[in-house]
């Protein structure tokens, strides 16, 4: 009978520490799926490239032919971020793939590196044109408006947010004064590097800002290469390149 009863006790405390065990999994089976569910960057990139090929949100998503998201290695330390897609950009729905593009991917693989180890993005990701109506017209290219920038930019950010780089490329003025809110031009920001200001993000990384020439720049005026290149190498020496 003694026995029978210690069996007993032993079953019931099995049972209640079961129990107790069912009562606290919940949260650890949450974290646990939390885990398991947790997306991976590229996972992220893909929903949110998703979310921009729906977005209309402003004008530009009327006139684009495509929308331009980005490309790259979502972990890439070094970000390249330019204004807005132009002809090209919109026809093929890749960012920097004109004349300006080709001479980026040059730049990029002087440093060592290539499309496919960077990240590349535009503040906003439809093409800002002169005449919408005409997007098969060439020179049809003006900068975003400062409505656009702000309709956009969350895009842009989230975008930051997934890469999380150490280092950020700004090509030429607008995308400079958009992750600096300054209102110098490029010419006197570029040659050092930046914090982001504090308060005008919310990232959860801590890149540096390296300002410089856009290509495009580069291509009307072949003087600025050597300032251009100057500016990668101290990118370069930040990330530990050769
Ligand atoms: S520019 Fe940006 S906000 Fe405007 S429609 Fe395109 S993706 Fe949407």
């Amino acid at each position: 009978m003694k026995n029978e009863i210690k069996k007993i006790k032993k079953d019931l405390s099995l049972y209640l520490s079961s129990i107790e065990e069912d009562v606290f999994l919940p949260q650890n089976k949450a974290n646990h799926r939390t885990t398991e569910t947790a997306l991976s960057k590229e996972e992220m990139m893909r929903s949110l490239e998703q979310e921009v090929s729906n977005c209309r949100k402003c004008l530009l998503g009327l006139s684009r032919l495509n929308a331009v998201f980005g490309c790259g290695d979502p972990k890439a330390s070094l970000m390249f971020i330019g204004e807005g897609p132009g002809f090209e950009e919109d026809h093929t729905g890749q960012p920097f793939v004109g004349r300006a593009g080709q001479l980026l991917d040059k730049i990029i693989a002087a440093m060592g590196l290539s499309r496919e180890k960077v990240y590349i993005a535009n503040i906003v990701k439809c093409h800002p044109m002169i005449d919408p109506e005409n997007p098969n017209l060439h020179a049809n290219d003006r900068p975003p408006t400062p409505a656009e920038i702000s309709m956009c930019r969350g895009y842009l950010e989230r975008q930051i947010d997934i890469v999380e780089p150490k280092a950020i490329v700004t090509l030429g003025n607008v995308p400079t004064k958009f992750m600096l809110n300054e209102t110098k031009g490029i010419s006197q920001l570029r040659g050092k590097n930046y914090q982001v200001p504090k308060g005008l993000f919310s990232f959860k990384c801590s890149p540096l800002v390296f300002p410089t020439y856009h290509p495009a720049a580069l291509l009307r005026n072949p003087n600025l290469k050597k300032d251009t290149w100057a500016d990668m190498k101290s990118v370069m020496s930040f990330l530990g390149l050769k």
